[in-house]
């Protein structure tokens, strides 16, 4: 994957003509990563009625059971069992190769599970049209592409057929409108190599614009500010939690402090569920999982505010 982010950059530059050629580059990356041996289903997904009803046209996705080995002998996810009802906000926390990418590889079918179930809305993932599934589904990842085009068009980007006010509507959702004012061209004004270059912050901004422009029925932030200092962390998810309000959002992270604000919490390790709860109820227990690596990251970032204060 790695090393398809080059061309694509370089893709980027060419985005205005190549956008007629390639409607979707982010759906052309999800075709590439996806594992050639899905078959697609035959039920439509339904996409949401509307905006304003986000909650109640919100999906749910149950694991049961659910086990995955990329190779033969190596399970990576044993025995999965993990909800998300319509309009919550769930997370999934665990250490670097607990497995937390796989399961989300799971839930947005590029990979199929080899026993147990993902059930969306009741019905078994591989039952849906692909395409429709994908459609009703929006990813801010850690890393968004750009593309060298203004802000308006790399949020438009999200949906090639909104329309003029929802695409205003979701970069005011995405709070930025002080970047937007702060700019002579406003929302024209043309970003990377040839326009302004954005910071990790805005970036994201642009990214959690484009994706609920889509009006997804389901929002997953894979690690979506892990590389964010934490200042900056904090500012973008006091924008994703407005933004998770009344939909359905799954976040990936192996960071705490961003997913204290979720109604559920799965702990993953070793391809496991090892706890659930909310922060305040895993919190609570000083024998949790849980309890340990918030007690971790918290010594970490004050080490780091202080190495920051000395400088
Ligand atoms: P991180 O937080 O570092 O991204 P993670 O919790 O998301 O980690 P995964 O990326 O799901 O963990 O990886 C779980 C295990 O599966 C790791 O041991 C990893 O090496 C292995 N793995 C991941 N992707 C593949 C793959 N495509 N082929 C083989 N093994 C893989």
């Amino acid at each position: 994957l790695l090393q398809l982010l080059e061309p694509l950059q370089f893709l980027g530059w060419y985005y205005s003509s190549l956008k007629n050629c390639f409607v979707d580059l982010e759906a052309m990356l999800e075709i590439l990563m996806t594992s050639s041996n899905l078959k697609d289903g035959s039920v439509a997904l339904a996409p949401p009625s509307s905006s304003s009803i986000a909650s109640r046209s919100g999906l749910s996705i149950e694991m049961r059971n659910a086990e995955y080995s990329y190779q033969e002998d190596r399970k990576i996810l044993r025995g999965v069992d993990l909800r998300v009802n319509p309009g919550e906000s769930v997370a999934v926390v665990g250490a670097s190769g607990s497995g937390k990418s796989t399961l989300l590889r799971m839930i947005l079918r590029l990979y199929d599970v080899d026993s147990g179930d993902v059930l969306v809305d009741g019905t078994p993932i591989q039952s849906y049209q692909l395409s429709t599934l994908r459609s009703s589904m929006a990813l801010i990842p850690q890393d968004t592409l750009m593309f060298n085009d203004t802000i308006y068009n790399n949020v438009a980007y999200g949906d090639q057929g909104a329309s003029r006010d929802e695409v205003l509507a979701a970069m005011k959702g995405a709070q930025l409108d002080k970047l937007i004012s702060s700019l002579p061209l406003g929302a024209q004004t043309v970003v990377g190599e040839r326009g302004i270059k954005l910071s990790g912050g805005e970036r994201q901004r642009i990214a959690i614009a484009r994706a609920i422009l889509r009006q997804p029925r389901l929002l997953v932030c894979d690690e979506a500010t892990s590389s964010l200092d934490s200042a900056t962390e904090a500012e973008i998810m006091t924008t994703l939690q407005s933004v998770a309000k009344g939909r359905t959002c799954l976040f990936i992270s192996h960071r705490l402090s961003t997913v204290q604000h979720c109604d559920r919490i799965y702990v993953l390790s070793e391809g496991k569920i090892v706890e659930t709860g909310s922060h305040e109820e895993l919190l609570s227990d000083p024998g949790t999982m849980y309890n340990k690596m918030w007690r971790v990251q918290e010594k970490k970032l004050k080490e780091e505010e202080m190495t920051a204060i000395s400088k």
